[in-house]
């Protein structure tokens, strides 16, 4: 071992010896990158690129190369698929530097992380590919050691080209989003208009789909759906053209992938909940076109804002959840997904407890503004440039709720009282909504990342803490 000879300080969680050649991850005060000692001769010290810094020590860069060659001799830091685990949390590290943190959490509960989990829209946002999210979370993994496995997400896909994209940087799970191909509009439509459009469907479908749901009372669980043949109409004018993409899209991935991929079906982006008639409805007619699917996430009552708790009635959510849990464990036993579920303290019980723990959730932004967090601590000379950009592109973001004069002026505060920021419902929101233009400006973005850089530690600290809080209140029990 020669590691005491690398210009920089090593992770300890991260050193392991392959055919001779011990690999570590080290940090100095600029970058993280590889250090490998041991005979230069070996192919393993061969094929990761760098430089020779001594006959026996090699610096390597994080590079694409290496994060491949990472994946083919450690093959526990390649993202794998999570069919068999039952409890699944979504990360989403829109920065490629949340995973330690999440990781330090996680760890000690029985749930699996998706450690890499970005839809197309964080990825414009962000200025990152797929390539890219996969290879900073397998350096990551890496880093600390972490070896039970971990899911890859490329999230809120609708298009099979999109779909490529992800598969192609090797992440096992697809959320596919049927929000455009469904006809959500009909679910408006007065009955008049969806029995027309129903009697334009051929007649053995109208025939089959009746027969399968109109007017019975289905036992799922402790729930009873009870679906009439209106109901049965809607659904089929709503959905089946979804559902046959959704089957389209099934085939495709098992053709790339035999069985080695998680399938998650979303309707959450629409404007009216999922009603438990449509899930059950949604949930068979998957299942009848040989679809298997992980999860499915569909739109609950009361509204699931960014970076803020749960609003809306607890009991009337309490009560419908528990049908869509059930659906979900009598109709195939996949996971109920629940996104934007970050920072949802409030449903947390709910949901642990009425899924059993069979359940996928999703949280996204949320390490991104334990970031903001850090450097609200660390750096208030950075904060107040970053908040001002902040203010400065909310409005040609996401639709914003809260009200953004509360915040009140960055120069008037005093440094020590920034930090509360992150603590206040509208400062949350208008800094979880533009992390884009904050990290795509050419000044703030340098910036932005040499302080994380410094600041690590604090930020693997704030992430672990701020996840702990997710799955204790989830009730996920601990290994
Ligand atoms: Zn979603």
């Amino acid at each position: 071992m020669m590691l005491e000879k690398v210009p920089g300080t090593v992770y300890e969680t991260s050193v392991n010896a392959i055919d001779g050649v011990t690999i570590a991850m080290a940090r100095d005060d600029k970058e993280k990158f590889l250090v490998l000692t041991g005979n230069p001769a070996s192919p393993v010290f061969q094929e990761f690129e760098g430089e020779i810094l001594s006959g026996e020590l090699k610096k390597a860069p994080l590079s694409a190369a290496n994060a491949a060659a990472l994946r083919k001799y450690f093959p526990w830091t390649a993202p794998i698929s999570l069919r068999d685990r039952k409890t699944t949390i979504g990360c989403g590290d829109r920065l490629g530097l949340a995973s330690v943190g999440h990781i330090a959490a996680i760890k000690h509960y029985q749930a699996t992380p998706v450690l890499a989990q970005q839809s197309m829209r964080e990825l414009d946002m962000t200025g990152r590919t797929y390539r890219q999210v996969v290879d900073d979370t397998v350096f990551m993994v890496y880093q600390a050691g972490y070896k039970e496995g971990y899911g890859a997400d490329g999230d809120h896909l609708k298009k099979i080209k999109d779909i490529d994209v992800a598969l192609a940087a090797g992440m096992p799970m697809i959320t596919l989003d049927l929000s455009e191909v469904m006809l959500a509009a009909a679910g408006d439509w007065p009955q008049a208009q969806i029995d027309e459009a129903f009697a334009k469907l051929d007649a053995n479908t109208r025939k089959a789909l009746l027969d399968s749901y109109a007017d019975k009372k289905i036992k799922v669980g402790d729930s009873e759906i009870d679906m009439d043949a209106a109901t049965v109409r809607r659904c089929a004018v709503m959905y089946l053209q979804a559902l046959d993409f959704a089957k389209e899209v099934y085939e495709h991935l098992k053709s790339k992938r035999g069985d080695k991929f998680d399938l998650e079906i979303s309707i959450d982006e629409t404007t009216s909940p999922t009603l438990p008639t449509h899930h059950y409805f949604i949930a068979g007619e998957l299942q009848r076109r040989g679809v298997e699917f992980t999860s499915l996430a569909p739109r609950f009552i009361g509204e699931f804002q960014k970076a803020i708790d749960y609003i809306g009635d607890l009991a009337e959510f309490d009560r419908q959840f528990k049908v869509h849990a059930d659906i979900a464990r009598n109709c195939g036993g996949y996971k109920v997904s629940v996104h934007s579920g970050s920072d949802k303290f409030a449903v947390y019980p709910t949901v642990g407890s009425m899924t059993g723990m069979r359940l996928h959730l999703k949280t996204a932004g949320t390490s991104w503004l334990e970031a903001v967090r850090v450097i609200a601590n660390h750096d208030p000379v950075l904060y107040r440039k970053m908040h001002k950009k902040a203010l400065a592109s909310f409005n040609d973001m996401l639709k914003l709720t809260a009200d953004i004069n509360k915040i009140g002026d960055v120069d008037a505060m005093a440094d020590a009282d920034l930090p509360a920021l992150m603590e206040m419902a509208e400062a949350r929101q208008l800094l979880h909504i533009t992390y884009g233009p904050i990290l795509r400006d050419p000044e703030l973005r340098p910036l932005f990342f040499t302080a994380m850089h410094k600041f690590e530690k604090e930020y693997d600290e704030t992430v672990r803490k701020h996840f702990d809080k997710h799955l204790s209140l989830l009730g996920v029990p601990k290994k």
